[in-house]
């Protein structure tokens, strides 16, 4: 099955704004096996939009269309919509009650005409609610291919395609159901892995595929499974993983999310370990902190932090000993690791981690070359820290850093 997504606008063809629904997309049709034949991005112009599904109808089966169902006079998806299907508008006496409600719950202005006409849509559409917003998705049939145009603002769109598209397609297209689990474990290689795992991974059945991926001295141990019922395969590959913890009890760390995110495993870790954790920024600016509160559930093992920026806050925030900066430079191991055993005391966790460097594009204040960082780890039991060189790019010296902090809180 073979898809095109087409995303409309204006501000993603001057570069204001970055298309990020094609990704989410494209990453959602994979899952359910259907393979994206092409991405487009056009603007809002009527001609444009027609060619683009002209084409679009030529190549693929599948089409889902994004943005331009707006309100305002320059959003006219929905229009070039009917004109292609030889279609007319009409009202939908549902989606204007949704809008009438969403418009009361959390608006509180006056409902304007052009609120109430984001209700009028394609005779020949089927509508998806939006629950979060007042633009309708809509789903047109032409033979058997599937036209869907869903509004630009990207968590009003996703919340569509998880809820309404993807289940629609799996059923009239007969999709699969894919699933990707990634254990994460340290400590051992990956042949001692396969190893150690051979004999459950022989009696593993062919509907399971694993796949050994090494990373920075961790390796990641992923299961996918494909089939039509996805109770089935969930099922399925839990009993697996089950038999296969035992087997790896003290390497296994936990499971990556779907996203990849590490910090998603070392805060499951901390939760389930009963652990907390402090964290003392400076080059890294807030953002060790920000990845972490950005997930749920962060109040149960994050204390607190704090960035402290400016040598004086050092100082005066962390108690850090101005002997020391003086001694060694505010850019140095012994305040880094200072900063982690401060930052553990003041919030009195169980773990701390601290970073300090100079992210450039000059030398500063601390006379630290451009792309050095410490980062230092700190636990009851004692405080270590590492030196790192990364480069001389601003915004990639913090990003390294960041991954690496996180790396070392893992270990
Ligand atoms: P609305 O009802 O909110 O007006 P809409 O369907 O008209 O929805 P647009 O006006 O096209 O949507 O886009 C709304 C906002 O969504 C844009 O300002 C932009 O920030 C974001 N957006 C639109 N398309 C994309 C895209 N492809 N990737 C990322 N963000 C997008
Ligand atoms: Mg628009």
């Amino acid at each position: 099955m073979l898809a095109e997504i087409i995303t409309i606008g204006d501000e993603l063809l001057i570069g204001q704004v970055i298309d990020t629904n094609s990704a989410f997309v494209a990453k959602q049709l994979n899952k359910i096996g259907v393979s994206v034949y092409q991405i487009t991005s056009v603007q809002d112009n009527k001609a444009h939009i027609l060619k683009a599904l002209k084409e679009a109808e030529n190549n693929v089966d599948i089409i889902i269309l994004t943005g331009g169902l707006g309100p305002t006079k320059d959003d006219i998806t929905k229009k070039t919509i009917a004109e292609y299907f030889n279609d007319t508008l009409v009202r939908d006496a549902s989606v204007l009650a949704n809008i009438e409600s969403i418009w009361k719950k959390n608006i509180r202005q006056t409902l304007l005409q052009v609120n109430k006409d984001q209700s009028l849509v394609p005779s020949k559409a089927t509508v998806l609610m939006n629950m979060v917003g007042t633009a309708p998705g809509m789903w047109l049939e032409k033979d058997d291919k599937t036209f869907v145009s869903l509004p630009g603002v990207p968590f009003e769109m996703r919340a569509l395609i998880s809820n309404d598209v993807l289940p629609k397609l799996r059923v009239k297209y007969k999709c699969p159901f894919i699933l990707h689990k990634t254990l994460v474990v340290y400590g051992l290689g990956e042949s001692a892995l396969a190893a150690r795992i051979e004999s459950w991974e022989d009696a593993l059945p062919s509907h399971i595929k694993l796949a050994y991926l090494p990373n920075l001295g961790k390796m990641r141990l992923r299961l996918s499974a494909k089939g039509f019922d996805e109770q089935k395969i969930r099922n399925d590959v839990q009993q697996h993983i089950d038999k296969v913890l035992p087997l790896i009890e003290k390497e296994f760390f936990g499971y990556e999310d779907e996203e990849g995110n590490e910090e998603v495993v070392i805060a499951k870790q901390l939760t389930k370990l009963g652990k907390s954790l402090a964290i003392a920024e400076s080059c890294t600016g807030g953002k060790l902190l920000h990845l972490f509160t950005a997930h749920p559930g962060a109040s149960q093992y994050l204390k607190g932090g704090v960035v402290t920026y400016a040598t004086q806050s050092k100082i005066d925030v962390l108690n850090i000993p101005e002997t020391i900066i003086d001694q060694y430079s505010v850019v140095s191991a012994q305040v880094a690791e200072a900063m982690a055993q401060n930052v553990l005391q003041l919030y009195k966790s169980d773990y701390a981690i601290a970073t300090t460097g100079n992210a450039g594009p000059t030398k500063g204040d601390s006379n630290a070359e451009v792309g050095t960082v410490f980062i230092a780890i700190a636990t009851k039991k004692g405080v270590y820290s590492e030196q790192f060189d990364f480069g001389n790019n601003r915004s990639r010296v913090i990003g390294k850093a960041v991954n690496k902090g996180l790396e070392m809180l893992q270990k």
